[in-house]
């Protein structure tokens, strides 16, 4: 049966708040990994566009689909484009050894040649200068430009290491010009469209004009910014002004950024985007020892936790499930993880926010301070966009937010909103209609007990595109039988 339907509702209970995303890649390939990593906390899953072919991505986005409908869960799929990336070339005689202090040669070029490294970029010439960094395999060797010639770049290693066939390259000083969408992103984009992805992830993002151009080709999907350049972290708040979340990509942060600087770009990214409504991602080597191992480091577990602490939404595996030997423990581990880290008092509370539907704001701003007040566990939300639910989470309630939407598409969009659980429900023709439907699923699903008090938030009349404009204090039953409340009454 299809989960796009109140019926077909099988959810479970979750203490965990904080969303999991889990990357696709060849250790996923196959719908019993991908059912259990659903099964397993999986709330997003990300299909890298940087591997893989059009059919691939295809095939993976039914295998989610439908774990997920088994499940009885709402799981969304989270498009990466892989933006412009720029790779080395090959080593025909294997891979090359750069030792510190040597002097290399630097050519543009898709093959090594005589010893010389290749690196595919027309502009290298032309964008990098003396002086200049090139940082390779993500940040494990390092060379600086001494000379410029008429062909190729010399360079010495500043840092040793092994380079090898399609490793990525940064030029963290270099101004060069290629397009942030390129043609494969094109094309990616417009099989995004078919497969109906519920978020595109934007890389190497470096202004709002990147995230206009993809809105131009994707449509109104909402759009993710992966922060990863230092020249889009120097823009942030230009970006989160078109920009639906962001992403602390730390891995090519790491590249731009000298290391220990991660940690404050990190807690100043989550909190400038929890401060614009916006969803926030971690990102990068968070269970990384558990690409091979099956369990993490306590360095790790701490790690995970302290991005709970500074706020984020949703924290994200890469390597650890796409190419790891443990997906489907991976997210399981990084589910209790974030579960015992949600149980510390909600970090980052917001001041009101304004740059959102106000209506919506200040009634979920309401919502939570009620529940607060009351020591109520539950807010109810009747959500057409998902915007009244993303706002509640955003103002960090304690009490679990259950969010009913009557579109499929916004119902698997709200499994990245920290602290919500999306509900399909069908449209009913008036407030009352609706309001009794909602306690009958709750009281169905053992989601409310009788006499308990819940929140609830719509707006009203119901399907007239009403803002968000109604907070009522709801007694389970109340309707059924009037008088013995637990709450409240005589009010
Ligand atoms: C990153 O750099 O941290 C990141 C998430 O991007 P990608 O995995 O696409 O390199």
């Amino acid at each position: 049966m299809p989960l796009a339907s109140e019926d077909a509702l099988l959810w479970v209970v979750m203490a965990r708040r904080t969303k999991i995303i889990a990357t696709m890649g060849p250790s996923t390939q196959d719908p019993e990994v991908v059912r259990a990593m659903v099964a397993a906390g999986m709330d997003v899953a990300r299909l890298n566009f940087s591997h893989g072919t059009a059919d691939d991505h295809r095939q993976m986005a039914e295998w989610i689909r439908t774990a997920a409908d088994a499940e009885g869960r709402s799981v969304g799929i989270l498009q990466d484009i892989q933006g412009p990336k720029l790779r080395l070339g090959t080593f025909p005689e294997g891979p090359h050894r750069l030792t510190r202090g040597e002097t290399v040669e630097v050519i543009s070029s898709e093959v090594a040649a005589d010893g010389a490294v290749p690196i595919v970029y027309d502009g290298l010439l032309r964008d990098v200068a003396l002086g200049h960094r090139i940082i390779l395999a993500d940040g494990l060797v390092r060379l600086r430009v001494t000379d410029v010639g008429d062909d190729r770049l010399h360079a010495e290693v500043e840092l040793s290491g092994i380079v090898s066939d399609r490793k990525g390259v940064a030029f963290p000083d270099s101004d060069l010009d290629t397009p942030t969408i390129t043609e494969k992103d094109e094309a990616d984009l417009v099989v995004g469209r078919e497969i109906g992805v519920d978020y595109v992830a934007v890389s190497f993002v470096r202004g709002a004009a990147d995230l206009e151009r993809v809105r131009e080709i994707a449509g109104d999907v909402p759009l993710i910014a992966k922060i990863e350049l230092a020249s889009g972290y120097e823009r942030l708040d230009e970006i989160l002004s078109v920009a639906d979340g962001a992403m602390v990509a730390r891995g090519d942060l790491g590249v731009q950024y000298p290391i220990q600087r991660i940690p404050a770009i990190q807690e100043d990214i989550l909190q400038r985007t929890n401060r614009a409504a916006l969803l926030s991602i971690t990102a990068t080597e968070m269970l990384e020892t558990m690409t091979h191992a099956p369990r993490p480091t306590r360095a790790e577990v701490t790690d995970v936790t302290n991005a709970v602490r500074n706020g984020t939404d949703a924290v994200m595996l890469s390597g650890e499930t796409a190419v790891g030997d443990y997906p489907v423990r991976v997210v399981e581990v990084m589910a209790i993880i974030c579960e015992e880290a949600d149980l510390a008092p909600s970090p980052m509370r917001v001041d009101f926010l304004s740059q959102v539907p106000t209506f919506a704001s200040a009634t979920a701003k309401a919502a939570v301070q009620v529940v607060e007040d009351l020591g109520l566990h539950t807010i109810v939300a009747f959500t057409e966009s998902g915007t009244t639910a993303r706002l509640l989470s955003k103002y960090r309630p304690e009490a679990s937010v259950i969010a009913f939407t009557p579109e499929p598409g916004v119902f698997h969009r709200m499994a990245l909103y920290r602290g919500v659980k999306p509900l399909m429900f069908d449209r009913r023709d008036t407030t009352d209609l609706m309001l009794a439907a909602a306690e009958k699923q709750l009281e169905k699903y053992g989601l409310a007990e009788k006499d308990e008090v819940v929140v609830m938030v719509a707006g009203i009349p119901p399907n007239q595109q009403a803002s968000t404009n109604l907070l009522k204090l709801h007694v389970i039953g109340e309707r059924a039988r009037r008088g013995t409340r637990r709450f409240g009454a005589s009010d």
